[in-house]
């Protein structure tokens, strides 16, 4: 027995369209699962599924904003209507906003905190029911190296992140007797639209990550999917409230 095998599995990721949640939408679909791919932009999300069909991969998309309490829950109820199960719940989907503490608008901040911590725990309260129905479930949720480190405008983003990693362990905690496994993933500084807008911002940031990553590479996002079908299998059915870093070695260099 393949203890990496998905087959029959049905995984939902949200920002599964592009960037980091492509990278482990494919790992999944690869691993066998059926994969229902979550975002806003509706082209992107055409986009993706097509390229996993093409490779004989199982993939849907729904239109979701995930910012959006019903929205989020009729994202996860739509995943099981339209799949018919649901076992694996990928919370990828994120934004960065940033700027002096001073002067953050509160707007921004909020926008922030609801669109990476609060969706997460939206979807894992409207994921639990079909999990559990079906005698387990793995929840695995995008977190940052700004869960560890500060920023000088990263207050709001890394906030929002270090709640992740404390409603990771929460939710395993409370969760572990129904064997659902809760986990997160921290990646370093991954190659996606999002950093490539900050590499634009601050020109020097390319080759600061470079410098300061022993792996002396950025990521891509396909780095991240073997850390995301692990924490999707049966290989980590005694794995539960941690956090992997997959950072080529950023957070460990002194
Ligand atoms: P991208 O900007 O490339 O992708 C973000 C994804 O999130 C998009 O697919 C987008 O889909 C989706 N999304 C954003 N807001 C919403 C929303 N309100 N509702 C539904 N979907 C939404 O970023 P990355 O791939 O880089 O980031 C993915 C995750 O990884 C984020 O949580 C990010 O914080 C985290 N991360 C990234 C790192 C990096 O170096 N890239 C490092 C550490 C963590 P759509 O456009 O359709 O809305």
């Amino acid at each position: 027995m393949n203890p990496f095998d998905l087959s029959g599995r049905v995984a939902l990721v949200t920002g599964g369209n592009g960037g980091i949640g492509y990278g482990i939408a494919e790992g999944l679909a690869a691993a066998g699962a059926a994969v229902m791919i979550a975002g806003r932009d509706q082209a992107k999300s055409y986009a993706a599924v097509t390229a996993l069909r093409q490779s004989g991969k199982r993939a849907e998309a729904i239109e979701a904003d995930i910012a959006d309490e019903t929205s989020c829950r009729s994202m996860v109820a739509a995943t099981v209507e339209r799949l018919g199960r649901l076992d694996i719940l990928v919370n990828n989907a994120g934004i960065y906003l940033g700027g002096p503490p001073a002067e953050m608008a509160l707007a921004d901040w909020n926008k922030v905190l609801t669109t990476n911590l609060t969706s997460a725990f939206i979807a894992a309260q409207a994921a639990y029911p079909h999990m559990k129905r079906v005698g387990g479930g793995k929840i695995v949720s995008i977190s940052s190296m700004y869960a560890i480190f500060g920023g000088a405008t990263a207050q709001a983003y890394g906030t929002s992140k270090g709640g992740i990693v404390q409603l990771t362990k929460s939710l395993a905690v409370a969760w572990a007797p129904d064997n659902i496994q809760v986990n997160a993933i921290l990646p370093g500084w991954i190659d996606t639209d999002l950093t490539r807008r900050g590499r634009a911002r601050t020109p020097e940031l390319h080759d600061d990550v470079v410098r300061h990553t022993p792996a002396g590479r950025w990521g891509s996002p396909s780095d991240l999917a073997g850390a995301a079908v692990f924490l999707a299998s049966r290989a980590s059915d005694f794995v539960t409230g941690g956090s992997i870093s997959v950072d080529g070695g950023w957070s460990v260099q002194g």
